[in-house]
Order: structure tokens, then sequence, then C-alpha cells
């Protein structure tokens, strides 16, 4: 029997990630792995693993998810087979796994990506229940920026909060790669977007290619800011660079000259058809976990 998962909680500047956080992702890690050991399909490993992750109050995934600017969670969730299959969410709030919502999208089949309110009514209809995502420290943290700028021209609080929070960027977005016994893979990516952002912002996340890709080559899921991981398509690059020839490093490097090009943070995991298992990030961190059956 053999199988595979690499699970990421997102990339940071900042060196020092929380032992906890390691905790989650590794325990996602072990639940994908455990999905798998029971027969379960690679798309099932990476729904069940990006689900506890969303559970988490420490990633800003589902429970937990940064809140935007005007104090509401609004959710971006992407997950793809390697038959180019694919499921999205784009600003989906009142639910607590928004990747679930995009199995169910990807399984159904007929619309594969739903957006705003019209993804949390699909969400009800399809028996996910409405969940509140909001939690105290993550609304504490609002109020205390939010409060710094009341009476202010909207662009002038846009520029100042981006220009702080620019320099800490601690994501805390999370995916999950997995290849199973059948050695079909699958690739999923959660996030809250970033801090602060303006209401109805869309990250790379469910942007199928660029936070999110799979196809029979590869496996990809980013982090990183959004903004940039769109411009340098980073998902589909690093795939489709091994589709046409390169090798795992030479696909890798031309992943992050991309990010360079676009003056970017990113980071990414991997696994190809091959079984191997990779990870790239140009900042300081990225959380990551691997759980193997070879
Ligand atoms: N890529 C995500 C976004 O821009 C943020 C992250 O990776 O944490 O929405």
């Amino acid at each position: 029997m053999s199988y595979r998962i690499i699970c990421h909680g997102g990339a940071s500047r900042v060196r020092e990630t929380s032992k906890e956080k390691q905790e989650v992702v590794q325990f996602a890690s072990d639940i994908g792995a455990r999905v798998m050991k029971e027969g379960g399909s690679a798309v099932d490993a990476v729904v069940e693993a990006i689900s506890s992750m969303e559970n988490s109050p420490l990633c800003n995934a589902g429970t937990g998810s940064f809140l935007q600017m005007d104090g509401q969670v609004r959710m971006d969730a992407c997950l793809m087979d390697q038959d180019l299959r694919v499921g999205a969410v784009i600003q989906i709030s009142d639910v607590k796994n928004p990747i679930r919502v995009a199995r169910t999208l990807l399984k159904q089949g007929a619309n594969s990506i739903l957006a705003g309110e019209h993804a949390t009514q699909f969400a009800r209809i399809t028996g996910h229940s409405s969940w509140d995502p909001r939690t105290e420290n993550r609304v504490t943290f609002w109020m205390s920026q939010w409060q710094k700028f009341q009476n202010t021209d909207p662009a002038k609080i846009l520029r100042q909060v981006r220009a702080e929070l620019a320099d800490e960027l601690q994501l805390g977005t999370v995916g999950a790669v997995a290849q199973d016994e059948s050695g079909k893979l699958a690739a999923g990516t959660s996030t809250g977007g970033l801090k602060l952002v303006m209401p109805g912002r869309v990250g790379d996340v469910p942007l199928v290619g660029c936070g999110t890709y799979c196809n029979q080559v590869a496996g990809v899921s980013c982090t990183g800011t959004g903004e940039k991981i769109i411009r340098a398509v980073l998902a589909k690059t690093v795939c489709g660079a091994l589709e046409f020839g390169m090798n795992l490093d030479q696909a890798l490097d031309l992943g992050m000259e991309r990010m360079e090009q676009v003056r970017g943070w990113a980071g990414l995991i991997m696994i190809t058809q091959d079984g191997q298992i990779s990870s790239r990030h140009n900042t300081q961190a990225m959380v990551t976990a691997v759980r193997e059956e070879a």
C-alpha cells in the first residue's frame, strides 16, 4: 500500500512559527493519511486534511479567518483532481468548511465555481449548515486596527493599513496535496485571505492555476500574497514546467523566479506523479507536514 500527503499552514515572513501551528498541520496530514489508509481517495484525503485545519482557530481559513475591512469574513477555497475537475468558492461566508462546499461543486460538476452570496446559498441548499467563522482574537485585532482610522478617508485607511501589515506577513492559509494508492493526485487550498482587505477582494486561492492546480503530472497548493501569485499564475507555471520536460528543481526554480519577477512572497507544496514530495518558499518560513507510506 502506497500513499502520500503534504499539508501547509501558510507562509510567513517571521521565522518563528508556533509549535501549536506545527501540530495542527501535522494532525491534518495524519488525518489525510488515515483516510487513504482506509481506502479513501486523494480528493477525500485533501478535503479531510484541509477541513481539520479550517477547524483550528490558529489557521486563517474557516474558523479563525481574517476579517475584511468591514468586519466580515469572506473565504476562498479550491479543490482540483488530476482529471482536471475543479470545485471552488469565492468570497463565501457563513460556512464552517469552505473546502467541503468546493468538493460538493467538484462532484456535482455542473457549476464548478460559485461566488459571494450565491456560493453561500448553494452551501445551504446542499446541506452545509450556517456557521460564524469569526473568533474573538480576530475580532479584537480588527477592532484595534479599525478604531485607529475612524473618520479617515477610506482610501487612506487602506493604504496605511496595508503598508503597516505588509512587513509582518504572517499568513495561515492552509493547503494539502495528496496521492492515493491508485496513484491519483489531488490538491486543495482554503483561506480567509489577507488581513483587513477591501470587502470582496479575491486572492489567488480560488483561481484555477494560481493558488491551486492539479494535473496528471503534479498537484500544487500555494500560499503568499495573492495579488502577486495571480500575476505569476504560480501553481500552473510549476505544473506546466514539469509537463513540458523540466525536472522538479528546475520547475520550482522557475516558480520562484516568477515570484521574484513580480516581487511577491510565496510558498508552495507539491507532489509529482512519480511520488516526489516537495516544497519551496521565498518567505522566512512555511509550516508543512508530510506523511508517506511508500
Ligand atoms: N494567498 C492568500 C491570499 O492572498 C493568503 C495566504 O496565502 O495566506 O488570499
